[in-house]
């Protein structure tokens, strides 16, 4: 049989081998080197034999899925370990969660454990991977309903096995068997540390009409050295997480009443969002933007005209009915991009007009899945930075580059730091997905690519991510959670203009289509918000901090009355300031204005009112500076107008 590694080399034997031979065979070290397998992209154990010809990759430390390997084990380990600890108990399955580089695995037993026997259970496993190892054996179905016929978690992935592979792969180490169709390793000494961390409960195959398992929690690492790193690399991501930020700068709220995925913007959260909005309006007016305000909903017939209500129905809130006794039937918009088509038909334009760019940061909202729902970052009501910019093809090269420059120059003032740029494209081969015409893609996609080309940008080709109806730009980003996400968009679109039969007359009187270029300039609020927040730690800088300044005033009452004149002085400049008149120690006042995360804390005394001074500590310096009050107020409302 023919073996092909992934380097593309190709291993021939003249009989059937299990991967530890295979693996020997190719080199001595690998052998003990290899956790497990993939065959033909199949995941097996060193056990698996091969039999004929196929593609090989071996599992090591240096592989992608090396992590996974070590979890599935540790976490099957951890099952065995509750099975021999206690009575009865039906093992369910096991998973690993790449992002948060933990393992578990969901289990039935009566009476349920509780939080208490952590401790035993992380004895019994250390027992278990100094001493055990593991056997896998493959059956088939029969046989696999016999051996699991009390255990209806185990039939059910049995069978799910079954119909992929054809036979089934159980796991044994000491009494304790199970159906794995990720593979584990056998030789458990390999792993030396599991951390077994947490008991919670989770819905068998997470549907709440099913019986609420336990899980157990942990990690696990091929040495202590790597598990503290990831630990750290942990706690690093739950510390930028916005949806914990937001727990000291109460920025946003949900309520389950509300809707989930319908966010609160709370006070704070409304001036950050505020101060971001004046700041895009200004430079909308710097690069020659219209603006327009138009309604949240549109007729059915509106998207079934733009072809939303094909290519998007599933994910838009499902058509409603007008008043009663009407059957009209309306949308909650996903898009606003019908509505500016919509604007720029109110007049006949011409090619003088053009480009003709139409502003508006508009309410829009997707039926976005529950599971998908992530703080701000995933909502269901959503405000976009959203523009429709219209443009003769002569204009399209130089339009493009501009609303990039702009989108750089925006990012760059809230120093966002970008992952990679993805050139979006259609594949060719779906052909349900995208608008059908392959000369109007060529088109635009080789237009886009050209000017990504001119503009010496480094980008990402992504096949199969376009929009329906045209290639994107895709500004990427990195989250807490290490999700991938867009923020910026920059859209090209032959076909919405010719869908809606929006025309300019040309210089010899013709009518002609414009192309349409959808910008999202920073995305939408929500999910900014989210990524400045995890991107600055909840530092905002001064221009967008809600609350700027904290005045605590010790001493007689006259301090307070000399921080209430501050307060007032410097509000006429728009300057948000909070005098701390808590009844508290001032060493508490100090600590909780540090985390809150507010860029300067005065602190206000009989000296400071006599000389008409202030003496203030910028966040994160131990610095103290006393100035007087008119230099300080120069200070800041410069720091203010230069958006640091
Ligand atoms: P995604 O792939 O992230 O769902 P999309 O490709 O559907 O987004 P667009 O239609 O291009 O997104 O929307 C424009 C911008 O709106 C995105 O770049 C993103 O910033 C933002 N956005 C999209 N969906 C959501 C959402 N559910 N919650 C918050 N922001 C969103
Ligand atoms: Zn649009």
């Amino acid at each position: 049989m023919k073996i092909k590694l992934l380097d593309g080399s190709v291993k021939e034997f003249d009989q059937a081998m299990n991967i530890r031979s295979i693996a020997e065979a190719i080199a001595i070290s690998l052998k003990k080197a290899t956790v497990a397998a993939k065959v033909n992209g199949r995941y097996v154990s060193v056990d698996h034999v091969v039999e004929k010809d196929s593609t090989l990759e071996l599992i090591t430390n240096k592989h992608s899925d090396f992590y996974k390997v070590l979890n599935y084990t540790a976490a099957f380990v951890t099952g065995a370990a509750i099975s021999e600890l206690y009575k009865d108990v039906k093992l369910a399955k096991v998973l690993y969660k790449e992002d948060e580089l933990e393992y578990g695995i969901t289990f039935e037993v009566e009476p349920r454990i509780g939080l208490e026997e952590i401790q035993n259970i992380q004895n019994k496993v250390n027992q278990i991977i100094k001493n055990d190892a593991v056997i896998s054996r493959t059956i088939d179905l029969k046989e696999a309903e016999e051996l699991f016929k009390n255990n209806e978690y185990q039939k059910h992935l049995a069978k799910e096995m079954f119909e992929t592979y054809g036979e089934v792969t159980i796991y044994t180490l000491n009494n304790t068997t199970i159906i794995l169709k990720h593979a584990i390793a056998l030789n458990l000494k390999l792993i030396k540390v599991i951390e077994v961390q947490q008991l919670t409960g989770e819905y068998w195959l997470n549907d709440s009409d099913n019986i609420m398992l336990q899980k157990v929690h942990g990690m696990a690492a091929e040495s202590i050295e790597t598990l503290d790193a990831k630990k750290a690399i942990l706690e690093d991501r739950r510390s930028r997480d916005h949806r914990i930020i937001n727990k000291t700068l109460k920025i946003f709220g949900f309520d389950h009443l509300v809707g989930p995925g319908l966010p609160l913007w709370m006070p704070n959260g409304t001036i950050v969002k505020e101060e971001i909005k004046k700041y895009l309006k200004e430079k909308e007016w710097e690069y020659d933007f219209i603006n327009v305000t138009t309604s949240v909903i549109g007729t059915v017939d509106l998207y079934k005209k733009s072809g939303h209500w094909d290519h998007y129905g599933e994910d838009m809130f499902q058509p409603f009915n007008g008043g009663s006794g009407s059957d009209e039937q309306f949308i909650l918009r996903p898009m606003n991009c019908p509505h500016h088509l919509a604007v720029y038909k109110q007049e006949q334009r011409s090619y003088r007009d053009l480009p003709l760019r139409i502003a508006e940061h508009a309410l829009q909202h997707r039926y976005e899945s529950s599971g998908s729902l992530t703080g701000l970052e995933r909502v269901r009501a959503m405000e976009l930075t959203d523009s429709h910019i219209f443009v003769r093809p002569d204009q399209v090269e130089e339009e493009f580059k501009s609303i990039y420059k702009m989108i750089n120059e925006v990012l760059q003032t809230f120093n966002i730091k970008i992952d990679y740029l993805s050139l979006s494209l259609r594949n060719p081969e779906d052909k349900v997905k995208y608008y059908q015409d392959d000369k109007m893609w060529d088109e635009a996609e080789a237009a886009l690519e050209k000017v990504l080309q001119d503009l010496n940008i480094d980008y990402k080709k992504c096949i199969g991510e376009a929009a329906f109806y045209g290639p994107k730009l895709d500004i990427q980003i990195k989250t807490a959670q290490n999700h991938e996400i867009t923020v910026s968009t920059i859209q090209l679109d032959f076909l919405l203009p010719k869908k809606f039969d929006v025309t300019y007359i040309d210089q010899n009187q013709e009518f002609k289509a414009p192309i349409m270029i959808h910008r999202g300039l920073i995305g939408t609020y929500e999910r900014f918000i989210a990524t400045l927040l995890e991107q600055t730690k909840g530092v905002l800088p001064l221009w967008l901090a809600p609350n700027q300044i904290q005045i605590i005033p010790v001493g007689s009452e006259e301090n307070i009355e000399y921080a209430q004149t501050i307060r007032n002085y410097l509000k006429k400049d728009f300057i948000r300031v909070h005098v701390d008149l808590r009844d508290e120690r001032l060493s508490y006042k100090i600590r909780d204005a540090q985390t809150s995360k507010i860029p300067y804390q005065l602190v206000i005394g009989d000296q400071e009112r006599k000389e008409n001074t202030v003496t203030y500590r910028q966040y994160g310096s131990e610095e103290q500076v006393t100035v007087k009050l008119e230099e300080f107020k120069n200070m800041i409302v410069n720091l203010v107008f230069n958006k640091k």
